[in-house]
């Protein structure tokens, strides 16, 4: 469907390191099978989903963002997974770091309070590596990668040129000390 000119999809995402983003690739078309391994760059973690968005509200998301007082974590990929439901192979933390948690809490907490909106489903945190999957054969030899997650990001989501971009509008980093 066609978007409105001045609308934009948006989520707000950590987003991996291009070391990191480039090991989890080389995995994802290995184990991808008939699926769609994701782009490296476009490998994320979702922390909130706003979907079409007026632009006019970016300035808005960009300071609210930009309060939210995080201290810098390290999440540990230490687990794949198959879901079925929607046919995706993906990587994440075995149990989320209480800093994870926190950082989640406080943006959709700030986004809430703004009148923001944004999916209410509950945090699943994860990284899609591969889409239309059918299962996965074999573990990855890189268990576990630790990440050192110092920030994150808005993040408009577009097709350019036919193909799916995900392009970090902002960076928010973590809080020193
Ligand atoms: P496409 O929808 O074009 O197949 P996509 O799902 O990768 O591609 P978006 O729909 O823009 O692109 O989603 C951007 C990110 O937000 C992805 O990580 C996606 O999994 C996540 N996401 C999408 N919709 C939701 C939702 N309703 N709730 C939570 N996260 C979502
Ligand atoms: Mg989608």
């Amino acid at each position: 469907m066609e978007q409105a000119a001045d609308t934009v999809r948006l989520f707000f995402a950590l987003w991996p390191p291009g070391d990191l983003q480039a090991k989890l690739a080389v995995w994802a078309r290995q184990a991808a099978g008939r699926g769609r391994a994701m782009r490296s760059e476009n490998l994320h973690l979702t922390l909130a989903f706003l979907g079409v968005t007026e632009a006019a509200l970016v300035p808005d998301l960009t300071s609210l963002a930009a309060g939210v007082r995080f201290a810098a974590f390290r999440l540990p990929l230490d687990r794949v997974g198959y879901w079925k439901h929607n046919r995706i192979i993906w990587c994440g933390a075995a149990e989320d770091p209480d800093a994870l948690t926190a950082l989640v809490e406080s943006l959709r907490g700030r986004l809430c309070a703004a009148g923001m909106r944004y999916d209410p489903k509950p945090f699943v945190s994860h990284l899609t590596l591969v889409r239309d999957a059918s299962g996965i054969s074999a573990a990855p030899p890189w268990i576990p990668l630790l990440w050192e997650a110092g920030d994150f990001a808005l993040v408009r989501s577009a097709r350019v040129e036919g193909r799916l971009t995900y392009q970090p509008l902002q960076r928010f980093p973590a809080a020193r000390g």
